[in-house]
């Protein structure tokens, strides 16, 4: 469903992506782990169509993913995006930041939109916060609103940018809940993450990334549980 074939990625001289390839098929979840400055934001980045990139190739759904492309905003509108830091509209209510995609994007009736938007907060457990203001929530919560406005939009694969990492602890169960669920529910996901109990209860895959490249990838529970590169058995000794 999302392929990446030999990525290469420069900013200026720095080559930060060295060939990357990352497969994944509808319905698996692929985790993303490595150390800061590996590259794993600008790999989810390069298949949002966010950044450009120099080599390779990006197809998802069938299409290649090229920034200046006239299809660019509607593929990558087939793929939702939630970031470290939740990045909710502050002067909208939670229900208007869930219902705005669909309504100006989607074209949905706004009470189509309200309705469909409700039931995803129910979702994540945030019924009751629908008229809340995003300043009056939680950061666990206000992350719960950008996991169910991503949703809004129907997307055919979600991709997850540290979504935790920026929480105070006690916040990260209920988003990694929801997050769980939705891989139960068979949601295609790309995930970089910290969290290596979620990836590797929740991962199909792990792929450990390293100064751009991918130097292990493989089930979960050989990754985690049995590394065989040094560099994977190094980051997993600081981490765990
Ligand atoms: P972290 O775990 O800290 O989020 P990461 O693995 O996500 O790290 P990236 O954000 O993808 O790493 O960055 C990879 C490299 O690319 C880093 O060296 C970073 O400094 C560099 N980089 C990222 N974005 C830019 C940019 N817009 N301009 C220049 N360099 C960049
Ligand atoms: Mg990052």
């Amino acid at each position: 469903m999302i392929h990446v074939e030999g990525l290469e990625k420069r900013f200026g001289a720095h080559r930060v992506l060295q060939g990357v390839s990352l497969h994944v098929d509808k319905g698996e979840v692929v985790c993303l782990i490595g150390p800061s400055g590996s590259g794993k934001s600008t790999v989810l980045r390069c298949i949002n169509a966010l950044e450009s990139y120099e080599g390779g190739e990006i197809r998802a759904f069938g299409e290649r993913v090229d920034r200046n492309a006239p299809n660019i905003h509607r593929l990558r509108s087939r793929m939702g995006m939630v970031f470290q830091r939740f990045n909710l509209f502050p002067h909208r209510t939670v229900l208007e930041n869930v219902m705005e995609g669909p309504v100006y994007v989607l074209r949905q009736s706004a009470a189509q939109a309200r309705e469909e938007a409700m039931a995803l907060l129910a979702k994540v457990g945030l019924a009751e916060k629908a008229q809340a203001w995003p300043a009056q929530l939680s950061g666990g919560q206000q992350q719960r609103v950008a996991i169910a406005r991503a949703l809004a939009m129907k997307p055919e694969a979600m991709l997850f940018d540290e979504p935790t990492s920026a929480l105070d602890p006690e916040l990260v169960g209920d988003v990694l809940g929801v997050m769980r669920a939705l891989a139960d529910e068979g949601m295609t996901m790309i995930v970089v993450t910290h969290e290596m109990g979620f990836a590797r209860e929740v991962a199909d895959r792990v792929c450990f990334l390293h100064s751009g490249s991918i130097v292990e990838e493989g089930p979960s529970a050989q990754v985690l549980g049995a590394p065989r590169h040094a560099r994977t058995q190094d980051f997993l000794r600081r981490v765990l």
